[in-house]
């Protein structure tokens, strides 16, 4: 029995080797929050305790850089009707001028310009505040294959 339970481990972490190698994991922000999968600068969607959210830029190696020319909206779909959020610069950071409507479980949509003349580009993000419990980060910033 125990010989059976070591080969049964065995298969598993073999299993999860193979696993981990081929899951396209996704890079975690930094703060905790949600790394979008712009160009470089990369920028981390992160919802404060307060609801409002902060937008953190990073380079390749994930060192943050101030925000330079980017503009950001996000549009939260949320049951009863769309609000859309605008960013303030407040040091190096992005902040929305209002929170986040209450509650989770809707979608929140990011738009990113490089800079006010650049074509934008939107990120859908499932607003969902619950633990995960496999990498133990809050669901919309999940780091765990989809
Ligand atoms: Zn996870």
């Amino acid at each position: 029995m125990k010989h059976l339970l070591k080969i049964v481990t065995t298969i598993l972490l073999l299993h999860g080797t193979a696993f981990s190698a081929f899951a396209e994991k996704q890079t975690p922000g930094p703060k905790g929050g949600k790394l979008l999968e712009n160009d470089a600068p990369r920028a981390e969607f992160f919802v404060e305790k307060d609801h409002t959210v902060t937008v953190t830029f990073y380079d390749d190696s994930l060192k943050a850089v101030p925000h330079a020319s980017q503009v950001v909206t996000a549009t939260a779909e949320a049951k009863d009707g769309k609000t859309k959020l605008e960013f303030d610069k407040k040091g190096d950071v992005l902040v929305s001028k209002s929170p986040l409507p209450h509650g989770d479980g809707y979608n929140i949509v990011v738009q990113l310009k490089k800079d006010p003349s650049a074509k934008p580009q939107n990120f859908r993000i499932k607003y969902d505040t619950h633990i995960c419990g496999e990498c133990n980060r809050v669901e919309y910033a999940c780091t765990c294959e989809e």
